[in-house]
């Protein structure tokens, strides 16, 4: 594509006009209004000092205003910088230091947490955003998240910074609509710096140009047939502060005149709600989200027959949740593959009859793949031989922010990307992700990949989750070790447990240890933290 990001949403709008764009609880947003608003808040934001190649930190859940402000700064030549609200103080600060923002658009609610970073942290501007102004009063309970809030933070509200450099949402919309010739990005330049879910360590500031991420909202439709533009309705329940909402959600709808419904958090009833007045028919979403909403969805007698294309991404999708799924809606479910370096979709299973559940497909239009060694990507594997893959194609990063030895870790000089993925490929081109080189465990001559003895306990009734990890053995090497949550009323047997996974796997794979907790982190969109977990049971065992 010749086109930015920019000029894609100016096309929408000039095409599908009084078609709606956003749709928050009922509350619609055609697409005229939508580039009228954009204007009006890139105008303000101009006015707050904004210019081409700054960061501008959004800190939103999924809202209109989201949407708003993120092709406003874009607009301008500025670069978007996504947050997730939910990250602690810490965390949100370490971000902040990393990417040293002057202007952040902000949830009012966690304003007072940006407000008191220390001096040292750039933000000087802080636009508060009220998201009750647009909702109706008996879903306000949607923005009930758990929200973390700084100990010192109300203090910190009466200080010299938020007197000179707070303003409103509102305010900016009031700015008079930018003129059309101001200057406009070029698709190479830097539309996003989208940190990564933080699964391996923390999270890193991947940097995306317009030119990656319209690149694969067109390899997306091309991989989706069939969808109809000026007519689709794709459901937002991916946080759009991750790169699969982003691009599956935000990019992708937007290009093809779709209505976006916009949720800020998952939650069934949201969903099953609002498809009694706007029937979704487009769901990108990852393995748990399916599961919860089928099972609500026949507890509340709900049909979800309108979704014809469910997309699920970033974990693997265990083939009992395609069937479930597919036996609820009469729709298809099939699983893609990416990374936020890969704007994020790199591969995907065909839509149809060659589609083969169990496997992520094949490479998307444009983008080449390797399976090497892990130690040296020199040497080649041959199908169905495990080893890394790597990808190349228009869609990869140009490298993260300020870090360029961890950039230069994964870039290799002939543009392959690294991924850190252990896969195999069999001989007409279907990829199998086995886990992370960073995660397999090491028991001592075989490596064991988590996930797979995790799906397998997983299938058992008595688990709800699980975490699956390698800890140190004194005689060397690692004991396949499982953290499980059990469904309420169920007791511990680790022995069943043990017969189960004998029967599914082979002896090494068996987990030598099973230990039950209360519950399990995981990341925003979903992933077990096995990181986290290790660390704990090691402290704790
Ligand atoms: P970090 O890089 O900060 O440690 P992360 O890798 O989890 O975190 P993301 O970019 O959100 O951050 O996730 C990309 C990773 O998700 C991939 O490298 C892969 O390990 C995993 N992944 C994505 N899709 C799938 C899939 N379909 N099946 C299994 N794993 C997947
Ligand atoms: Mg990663």
């Amino acid at each position: 594509p010749t086109d930015s990001l920019v000029d894609m949403m100016d096309a929408a709008v000039t095409r599908y006009r009084s078609a709606i764009a956003l749709d928050f609880f009922g509350a619609t947003t055609s697409y005229s209004r939508l580039g009228d608003e954009i204007s009006r808040v890139a105008s303000g934001l101009r006015k707050l000092g904004v210019t081409a190649g700054d960061r501008v930190a959004l800190v939103l859940p999924n809202c209109p205003q989201h949407i708003v402000a993120f092709y406003a700064v874009l607009r301008l030549g500025a670069i978007v910088v996504e947050h997730n609200p939910l990250y602690t103080p810490r965390e949100l600060r370490h971000q902040f230091e990393d990417h040293g923002a002057r202007v952040a658009i902000v949830w009012d609610k966690l304003v007072d947490t940006v407000v008191a970073f220390p001096k040292d942290i750039a933000v000087r501007t802080v636009v508060s955003v009220d998201l009750t102004r647009a909702m109706p009063a008996s879903k306000r309970f949607a923005l009930r998240l758990p929200i973390r809030k700084a100990r010192d933070a109300r203090a910190a509200l009466t200080s010299a910074r938020l007197s000179t450099g707070a303003t409103s949402w509102q305010s900016l919309l009031g700015a008079r609509p930018l003129r059309r010739s101001f200057p406009r990005p070029a698709p190479g330049d830097t539309a996003v710096l989208q940190y990564t879910s933080g699964t391996t360590g923390s999270p890193k500031g991947a940097i995306l140009t317009h030119f990656n991420l319209r690149v694969n909202a067109l390899q997306g439709a091309a991989w989706v047939p069939g969808l109809k533009p000026g007519v689709e309705v794709v459901y937002a329940v991916l946080p759009m502060f991750h790169a699969y909402g982003l691009t599956l959600c935000l990019t992708f709808a937007m290009s093809m005149g779709a209505r976006l419904v916009l949720f800020p958090k998952f939650d069934p009833d949201l969903v099953l709600d609002a498809a009694r007045t706007s029937p979704p028919t487009f769901l990108p979403a990852v393995p748990p989200i399916y599961d919860r909403l089928v099972r609500a969805a026949e507890s509340r007698r709900v049909s979800l027959s309108s979704i014809r294309f469910a997309i699920s991404g970033a974990m693997n999708l265990p083939v009992a949740t395609v069937e479930r799924w597919e036996e609820a809606t009469g729709g298809l479910l099939v699983e893609g593959y990416g990374m936020t370096e890969t704007s994020p979709v790199a591969a995907g299973n065909p839509i149809g009859p060659s589609r083969r559940p169990g496997t992520v497909g094949v490479p998307f239009p444009n983008t080449e793949i390797r399976v090497v060694d892990p130690e040296d990507s020199t040497v080649d594997r041959g199908f169905d031989e495990e080893g890394e893959l790597l990808i190349r194609g228009p869609q990869v990063f140009s490298g993260y922010w300020n870090r360029p030895d961890e950039s230069a870790a994964v870039l290799l000089a002939d543009g392959w990307l690294r991924t850190g993925d252990i896969v195999t490929v069999s001989a007409d081109g279907f990829i199998t992700i086995v886990d992370r080189i960073k995660e397999l465990i090491i028991t001592g001559g075989f490596n064991v990949a988590p996930s797979e003895v995790e799906e397998t306990l997983m299938s058992h009734p008595d688990v709800a989750d699980v975490a699956v990890v390698g800890l140190p053995r004194a005689s060397g090497g690692e004991d396949v070790t499982a953290a499980v949550v059990l469904v309420p009323g169920a007791e511990l047997n680790v022995e069943a447990l043990r017969a189960y996974s004998r029967h599914r796997l082979s002896a090494y794979k068996v987990p030598r240890r099973i230990v039950q907790v209360d519950e399990l982190p995981h990341s925003l969109i979903g992933k077990v933290l096995r990181r986290q977990v290790r660390a704990q049971l090691l402290t704790n065992p």
